[in-house]
């Protein structure tokens, strides 16, 4: 596989859900991948970039911002409190607010800095214990919240769990974000994309479909 032939898949689902292509952005997600593969893929024209690991982007992301025009990232992972500031002058967007101690220090942040990277909630569909988001009984709760902070809050975000059908998760967040009346939905990855589109998804994260196998996980 490789960057056009997921873009092919994004335009086909995109037609068969009656949904405009430029409504939805494809998020290249190149954690942990050799730079040469990155760098072939800014080569063909992509710019927008996922990352799970602040430190990682920070160490790669400098460089190509200089050397190719128009790079945004995104990142797409656990974010710690400490790393709060770092993230947001490295990321033009952050897909994981999961919890209000990390939206006050974004508020608080943001007030200072006077900027605030594009923010989505991580929503934990599966309500899995290890894993991050707020539970969906919690999320118009936090959404408000966050509103209150003055925080731009752009959408929602989900990892459906491994073992169950990712279109029920799909359709939850759809649910939430729609009741909420926040226009992204980021969610998607290599196995599911098509799906998310149905359901409408406005960002998909696709790493492996695009770049290859990750030689080491993430
Ligand atoms: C790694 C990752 C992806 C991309 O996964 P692929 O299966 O390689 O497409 C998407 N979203 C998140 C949050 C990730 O950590």
């Amino acid at each position: 596989m490789g960057l056009s032939e997921i873009e092919a898949r994004i335009d086909k689902a995109c037609k068969a859900a009656s949904r405009p292509r430029e409504d939805v952005q494809l998020i290249a997600v190149s954690k942990v991948q050799p730079n040469d593969r990155v760098e072939a893929v800014l080569r063909q024209g992509h710019r927008l970039f996922g990352e799970n690991k602040v430190q990682e982007a920070a160490a790669k992301w400098p460089a190509f911002k200089a050397k190719y025009d128009g790079v945004s990232v995104h990142l797409i992972g656990p974010l710690q409190s400490n790393k709060t500031r770092q993230a947001m002058e490295l990321f033009d967007a952050i897909h994981t607010l999961d919890r209000p101690k990390l939206a006050k220090t974004i508020a608080r942040l943001a007030q200072e800095m006077g900027t605030c990277p594009d923010l989505f909630i991580q929503i934990n569909t599966g309500e899995e214990p290890q894993k991050a988001g707020v539970a969906p009984s919690d999320a118009d709760g936090f959404i408000a919240d966050c509103r209150g902070l003055d925080l731009p809050i752009k959408g929602l975000m989900c990892i459906p769990p491994v073992d169950e059908t990712p279109s029920l998760h799909f359709a939850l967040l759809q649910k939430l974000a729609k009741r909420n009346d926040l226009p992204g939905l980021s969610m998607g990855m290599s196995s599911d994309f098509e799906q998310a589109i149905a359901f409408g998804a406005t960002h998909v994260r696709v790493g492996s479909a695009i770049f290859g196998e990750r030689t080491s996980s993430a």
